[in-house]
């Protein structure tokens, strides 16, 4: 039997209702609700009626409804909060969790209650403010995991609580594959039935969250590093094994990172970076077991912490440490140099010059890279402008990070910063790295196929490492391939080193791809890879990375 809001509340003056209602439409997203504590119907104002599809304003909810809508994860919390709050407990720590508000997303709510009690001192009315927080940017909408900005906000409340958050990050391998192999759709099943299995790890010592991309993070209070690599060992296990997804197998491989912060106050930025740090460690030099760092580690470790939020600070405001070196790219007919990479470096006091081998990894997964890349380009297109004016058709390499080519905005920036130096688009060539062509295949195609059509290179570098095969590296319409500097190591004692080199280069040969060469050390070395044409020829042979002055100095000794 439906009571009307006047019956409901009684002895309150009817306009009282007009009034909340009012009140509640002032605010763009609070929801005000009052709960008759006698008999538990509730009043709730006309946008909570309308947004929970409620058949009247005032009703009695049975809990179980309620608990449908409550994210699994958070049901717990949610009921032992509500218990708390019905009795006066903790009212000053609003309630927190995820509501089901369509087909499968979730958005964040916070509640605030408050009572007013009777003459008696029994509670009468519970006042409840509930807000909405949307599904945009907290919640993600496939996983239902709260998102990368909650995710800074919990580990930042627990480093200031002294609560010793241990963090593990995990990655999916190669996810880009099953999103190109089985699609989207497909893809998304995959994510939601990890994020399943990630909570299931979590239990209910740990929250779970989704970060960009096929990567995530799993936040604990006080746990020890062998607790974190049990549970890494739990999803690693469970991921490789025993998921399938449509009735199919699909094995997932993973890297992880941990950290583990016990005695020292660390920033958001610091913990992203060393979490970033230990991940890739994890990925490229462990293959993927779980790499977990904790601040009692050795004291290089605080300085390289510390380095890390210098460079990453310079990154994002002004770019003052970093600077670009330059190594000539030889002809290998004549050996002439006709055109140079351009290679990041960074200088500060007291580490002095520090190359990307310590900091490119991270930084290349830092929203901060596309404005970084960008003055990267400007610059290298600048200073070959200028070299071009006396050595006309000199060319320029940038490396390119897949953090640059996925932001919409990319485009426009190339195009907009080849205008301003002059250089024509066949003088400038973009480096790819395995990292980029770990991006959906699809969209990195299209990509080179734009900037083919303005003219402008396209180099595959490190060719012949990771696990890029010639016929998968070829299928993408690259104008060089530069072959990785490991198989020229030795070369002259390997014969497998030697097949590998001879096979590239033929192979790039009849397809006319023109290749690189790299890692020409000493003449010796030069002398026996004249055997193999390739087109070009880099390394210390012809110089080290040096900054433009000097390379400009080289370019007039070469050409007296
Ligand atoms: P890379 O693109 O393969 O660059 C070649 C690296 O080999 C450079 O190291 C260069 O100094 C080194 N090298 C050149 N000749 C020789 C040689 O004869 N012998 C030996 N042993 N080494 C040689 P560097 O400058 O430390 O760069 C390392 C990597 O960092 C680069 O590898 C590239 O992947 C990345 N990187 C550098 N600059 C940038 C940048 O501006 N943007 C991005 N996204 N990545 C960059
Ligand atoms: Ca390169
Ligand atoms: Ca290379």
């Amino acid at each position: 039997m439906s009571t009307s809001p006047e019956e409901f509340f009684g002895e309150l003056n009817q306009d009282a209702v007009s009034i909340l209602n009012l009140i509640s439409n002032l605010s763009s997203k609070e929801m005000i609700g009052i709960m008759d504590y006698q008999n538990l119907s509730t009043w709730w104002c006309d946008r909570a009626r309308d947004f929970f599809k409620l058949s009247d304003n005032v009703i009695v909810q049975e809990a179980s409804e309620v608990y449908e809508m409550i994210h699994p994860e958070d049901l717990d919390k949610f009921k032992e909060d509500l218990t708390n709050h019905m009795h006066g407990k903790n009212l000053e720590e609003p309630m927190e969790y995820r509501v089901l508000t369509g087909d499968s997303s979730y958005s964040l709510f916070t509640t605030k209650m408050d009572i007013v009690w009777d003459p008696d001192g029994k509670p009468k009315w519970i006042v409840m403010l509930t807000e909405n927080h949307g599904i945009s940017d907290e919640v993600d909408a496939v996983t239902g995991l709260y998102g990368e900005e909650l995710f800074d906000q919990r580990v930042t409340e627990l480093v200031n609580q002294e609560k010793k958050p241990a963090i593990l990050k995990i990655a999916i391998d190669q996810f880009s594959h099953v999103n190109v192999m089985y699609g989207a759709n497909y893809a998304n099943q995959v994510l939601s039935e990890v994020a399943y299995i990630l909570r299931l790890a979590a239990g209910k010592k740990g929250l779970v969250f989704r970060l960009s991309g096929a990567k995530f993070a799993l936040v604990f209070e006080n746990m020890s590093e062998e607790e974190l690599e049990r549970i890494y060992q739990f999803i690693q296990d469970s991921l490789s094994d025993h998921l399938a997804i449509q009735g199919k197998k699909a094995p997932l491989k993973v890297s992880g990172g941990g950290l583990v912060i016990s005695h020292s106050q660390m920033d958001s930025i610091a913990i992203r970076s060393h979490l970033t740090y230990a991940l890739n460690h994890s990925h490229h030099h462990h293959h993927g077991e779980l790499v977990v760092y904790n601040d009692e580690q050795a004291t290089d470790f605080d300085d390289n912490l510390e380095l890390i939020s210098r460079i990453h600070e310079d990154a994002v405001k002004n770019r003052e440490g970093f600077y670009l070196c330059y190594q000539p790219i030889a002809n290998t007919a004549t050996g002439k140099i006709m055109g140079m990479e351009a290679l990041l470096r960074w200088k500060g006091e007291p580490y002095g010059v520090v190359p990307p081998g310590y900091f490119i990894d991270w930084l290349e997964e830092d929203p901060c890279i596309f404005e970084l890349g960008n003055w990267i380009i400007g610059t290298a297109l600048a200073d070959a402008a200028e070299i071009s004016k006396t050595y006309p058709g000199f060319f320029v390499h940038v490396n390119i990070a897949a953090g640059q080519v996925e932001r919409r905005e990319f485009r426009e920036s190339v195009m907009a910063l080849l205008m301003k130096s002059g250089l024509a688009p066949s003088q400038f060539c973009m480096e790819l790295t395995e990292r980029v062509r770990e991006m959906d295949m699809k969209f990195l195609r299209k990509e080179i196929e734009f900037f083919k059509g303005l003219g402008i290179k396209i180099a595959m570098d490190d060719f012949g490492t990771g696990n890029a095969s010639l016929a998968l590296a070829l299928d993408l319409p690259v104008d060089e391939l530069k072959i990785d500097m490991s198989f020229v190591q030795d070369i002259q004692r390997v014969p497998v080193k030697q097949a590998m080199v001879r096979a590239i280069v033929d192979f790039a040969n009849n397809t006319g791809v023109e290749t690189c060469i790299e890692g020409v050390e000493d003449q010796e070395v030069l002398e026996y890879l004249r055997q193999y044409q390739a087109t070009w020829h880099q390394g210390y042979f012809y110089s080290r990375p040096v900054p433009i002055q000097e390379f400009k100095k080289l370019l007039e000794e070469e050409n007296i």
